[in-house]
Formats: C-alpha cells, sequence, structure tokens
C-alpha cells in the first residue's frame, strides 16, 4: 500500500484506522474463534456508512483482500484475513425503534445483546441468535437460529429491508419491492452481495418466557432425546427446544433439554410440563424469566472469546431412534467438556415459508445436528479435531444433504458451502452474485463464486 493510497482513505474517515504498529492492533484483530489467527494490513473501524463506502473503494482501487466483520462470531473465520484490509463495522451500534409500527432499524455492528436490551425496553423483540454477544449481521445474512424461530420464523424471516454498499461503493436498498432479487439473497445468502449498513426487522410482543433448561444423565439419553422429539414435534409453535448434549460443571456428560416457551406462561406451563414430567431428571432449571436479561445472557458464560472452535453440522430430515443411539454412544467419548452437540428442532414459522422465499435452505429440515467441538487455548487440536470427524463421519447416514450456512466450518470446502446453498438455489444464487459482484470482491464468506468453475483466491 502506498502512502498517499493512505492518506486518501485517511481523508475524511471518522472511524479508526488500525495498523500493525497501533498499540491496539492485537485486541483488533482478534475474531471471536481462537484458532483463527491472522494479521490484516489494515483494519477500517468504520464509523458511519461514508467510511463503509470510502473502504470498500480503497480495498478496491488497491486490490487488497478484503474481510467484512460484524460480530466476530463466524467459526470459520472468515471476518478477517493475512495481509489485506478488514471491514470492521462493530462500531457501528446505532438502533432506532418504532414501538407503534413494530419495526427496528439497526446497524450492523450491534450484537444481540445490545439489540434484544433496547426492543425488549418496549416489551418487544425478534428472533436472535443465543448467545448475547454474537453479531446480528452475519447472523441474520446467513438465516439465523434462535428462541422464537418456531413461532415467529428465522431472522432473516422478520427482516423488511436492508441497505448495502455493493462492490463498487454505491449505496443499495433490498425490499419485497425494491431489489426484490437481491433481498431474496440476503435472506440465507450471507454476505456475498455487498457490506449491509442497516437492517429493518418486524418485532413481536414478547414478555417474560419459560426457560430454560431439564437435565439427565447421558445413560438415559436414548429415552428421554426419544420423547423430545415426539412431543416438539406435536407441541404448539410457542415451544422452541433443543436436546443439548453437554458436560456438567464435573465434568461428566449430561443431556440437558433445553427450551423456550413464548405466550402467557400458564399456556407455557401446560405446554411445558410433559417434558418436565418425563424420566428422573437430575435437574429441573425451567422457571419463568425475562427474554433478554435472562435468557439471551444464560448460555454466554459458556461461550468466552478465545477458545478454539472446530464445527460440524449437518440438517436431519427425520432423527431416527438409531441416530439418537448413536449420538449418544460417540457423545460418551467427547474430548472436551466445553464441547456440545446440539439437535434443534426446526419446523413450526421455520417450515412454513416456501422453500424457495428465501435463499436460506433447509425449509423442509426437521432438525439441524451441530457438534461444536470447543477446547481453551494453547491445547493440541488434533484429538478434538478427530473426534469431530469421526461423530461428523457416523452420523452422515442419518443427516439429510444439506446444511445450515452459520455452521459450516472454514476447512469443509466448497461442495459442503454448496450443499448449504441448497443444489436447486446454487445457480439462481450464482446469477445474482454475477449481477451485484461479479468479480467476487466479496469472497472472504461462505462463497458463492461467480463463475463457480474458478474456486476464489483466498
Ligand atoms: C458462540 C456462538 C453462538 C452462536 N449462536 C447462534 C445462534 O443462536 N443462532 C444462529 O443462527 N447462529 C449462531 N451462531 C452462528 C452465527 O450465526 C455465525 O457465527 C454468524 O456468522 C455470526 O455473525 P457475526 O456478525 O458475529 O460474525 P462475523 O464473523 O463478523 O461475520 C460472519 C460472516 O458474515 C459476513 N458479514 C458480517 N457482517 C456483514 C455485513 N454487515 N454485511 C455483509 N457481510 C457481513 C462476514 O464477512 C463473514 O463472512 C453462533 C456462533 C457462535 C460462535
Amino acid at each position: 500500500m502506498t502512502a498517499s493510497a493512505m492518506t486518501d482513505l485517511q481523508q475524511d474517515f471518522r472511524g479508526t484506522l488500525i495498523l500493525p504498529a497501533d498499540p491496539h492492533y492485537d485486541a483488533a484483530r482478534r475474531v471471536f474463534n481462537g484458532m483463527i489467527d491472522r494479521r490484516p494490513a489494515i483494519i477500517a473501524r468504520c464509523g458511519n456508512v461514508d467510511d463503509v463506502k470510502r473502504a470498500t473503494r480503497y480495498g478496491r482501487d488497491a486490490g487488497l483482500l478484503v474481510a467484512v466483520r460484524g460480530g466476530g462470531h463466524g467459526v470459520a473465520g472468515h471476518s478477517t484475513c493475512d495481509g489485506g484490509l478488514v471491514i470492521d463495522l462493530s462500531s457501528m451500534k446505532g438502533i432506532r425503534i418504532d414501538p407503534a409500527g413494530r419495526t427496528v432499524r439497526a446497524d450492523p455492528g450491534l450484537t444481540w445483546g445490545e439489540f434484544d436490551a433496547a426492543t425488549q425496553a418496549h416489551g418487544l423483540a425478534t428472533t436472535g441468535g443465543e448467545i448475547s454477544s454474537t453479531g446480528i449481521a452475519g447472523l441474520t445474512l446467513g438465516g439465523g437460529l434462535g428462541w422464537l424461530m418456531r413461532k415467529y420464523g428465522l431472522v432473516c424471516d422478520n427482516l423488511i429491508s436492508a441497505d448495502l454498499i455493493t462492490a463498487d461503493g454505491e449505496s443499495v436498498r433490498a425490499t419485497a419491492s425494491e431489489n426484490a432479487d437481491l433481498f431474496w439473497g440476503v435472506r440465507g445468502g450471507g454476505g456475498n452481495f455487498g457490506i449491509v449498513t442497516s437492517f429493518e426487522y418486524r418485532l413481536h410482543a414478547v414478555g417474560p418466557v419459560l426457560a430454560v433448561m431439564i437435565l439427565h444423565p447421558l445413560a438415559r439419553a436414548p429415552e428421554v432425546v426419544r420423547f423430545w422429539r415426539d412431543y416438539a414435534r406435536e407441541a404448539p409453535d410457542e415451544l422452541t427446544s433443543t436436546a443439548a448434549f453437554v458436560s456438567s460443571p464435573d465434568g461428566s456428560p449430561v443431556l440437558a433439554i433445553a427450551l423456550c416457551c413464548v405466550g402467557s406462561i400458564d399456556a407455557a406451563e401446560r405446554t411445558v410440563r410433559p417434558l418436565r414430567a418425563f424420566g428422573s431428571p437430575l435437574a429441573d432449571m425451567v422457571r419463568p424469566m425475562s427474554y433478554d436479561r435472562e435468557l439471551q445472557t444464560m448460555l454466554d458464560a459458556g461461550f468466552p472469546a478465545g477458545r478454539h472452535h472446530y464445527w460440524k453440522s449437518s440438517l436431519m430430515r427425520e432423527l431416527s431412534d438409531p441416530a439418537i443411539e448413536m449420538v449418544v454412544d460417540q457423545f460418551s467419548r467427547v474430548t472436551s467438556p466445553q464441547t456440545a452437540i446440539l439437535i434443534e428442532h426446526l419446523e413450526g414459522a421455520v417450515g412454513r415459508v416456501g422453500p424457495e422465499e428465501t435463499a436460506f435452505d433447509g425449509r423442509g429440515a426437521h432438525f439441524s445436528l451441530g457438534i461444536f467441538s470447543v477446547w481453551p487455548h494453547g491445547e493440541a487440536p488434533d484429538r478434538h479435531i478427530r473426534w469431530t470427524r469421526e461423530i461428523f463421519a457416523a452420523m452422515r447416514p442419518f443427516a439429510a444433504e444439506g446444511v445450515y450456512v452459520n455452521y459450516v466450518g472454514g476447512d469443509e470446502g466448497d461442495e459442503r458451502v454448496r450443499a448449504a446453498y441448497g443444489r436447486t438455489k446454487y445457480d439462481r444464487l450464482v446469477a445474482l452474485k454475477r449481477k451485484y459482484d461479479p468479480t467476487n470482491f466479496f469472497r472472504l464468506n461462505q462463497n458463492i463464486a461467480p463463475d463457480p468453475s474458478v474456486r476464489p483466491l483466498q
């Protein structure tokens, strides 16, 4: 990079430009997944939309590899790079709520904790990520699973509009009636088409909820998960639940049926009662709680930044008895107490959106299986990665072809990315990519190459 190009970028830049010599550089370059250790040449921490335009044009004119960073939680590590430019949106945290119209406009640097606190001040919420430090941006663009999804749909199903900066540094708005093709693509197609500088969402009245988990010994997991599977599939949309294989504080593997039931607490108590009555739980931690301050922050302590994450995942059409036996058996050999396997129940409002209505694929899936291997910084990765691959291979015969795009790891290859977007949608996504980003300027993402025969340089 020449000094004069840098001076051009600095001119009128409202945010902060962070270079390797800067004392804040090391903190600024880190992302959530401690396995990702990259050194960008420059981090442009944008203060406003014009900064995003300037940084985009600068990256394009200087021919730099460009990464776009929202909350920095993507485990694949696409929000940073070696030697290039990071367009960092994490300081852009404006939020404007219309309580009467039940809508919100939110900047791309917000985390779910910040978003939920602001909307819940008005008794409102929309589906959002379950850890408060995750960014709204990457999560929304991939689809977005959360505790409210069976009642109100995915996060992207609540999107009303998105403002983007395209690869040539121009503004474009995507709504159902304006650039409708782009609006289709940003609801599940990730950051492939531009940098979103504003998200507008629909909100819903959400008061206290009944949540959060019932713990069972792993030895009893097969019958508990079978019961949960059958019960959850018949339950009203108010109930969103997950079978979570985790470790108790003493390090022994356990099963948690984690749940959130919205609506009146009386009705929720009735809905959840059979789940609480089944078997002999080790602990029942289900109680009424606030959605933002309690439920949406309850799991934060288990997910501090800096741990190493290695993920594999699949959507599932069915959760058969042999599949359940296999997960339980594999989890009994888990290599790290921080690791979790989650079987998230979908359907409800998620499944009622037509398969072609948004770029998000997997409307027909009933469950999402996530193998989320996590271990402390400094520990050798080999045995954790081996275990993750083994269980993933063991579960393949039970899994659907698809996968939730935000759970795809960084080393899974192009075939897996295509599986995430779905074979029938991929051509449509490629056509959209050719229209909005023909040079694949935005390539650090679960990439849709404008020419699928050319693998992107990363
Ligand atoms: C602890 C943890 C909990 C999670 N919980 C959930 C959950 O409850 N539900 C769920 O669905 N997923 C969950 N996820 C997965 C999550 O959806 C993805 O990690 C998501 O990418 C995070 O978004 P981010 O903005 O924080 O990430 P980043 O790493 O900043 O971005 C991820 C991708 O999005 C792109 N991007 C970011 N911002 C923009 C933008 N404004 N415009 C264009 N592209 C952009 C980036 O370039 C990158 O490719 C979780 C992940 C973690 C690590």
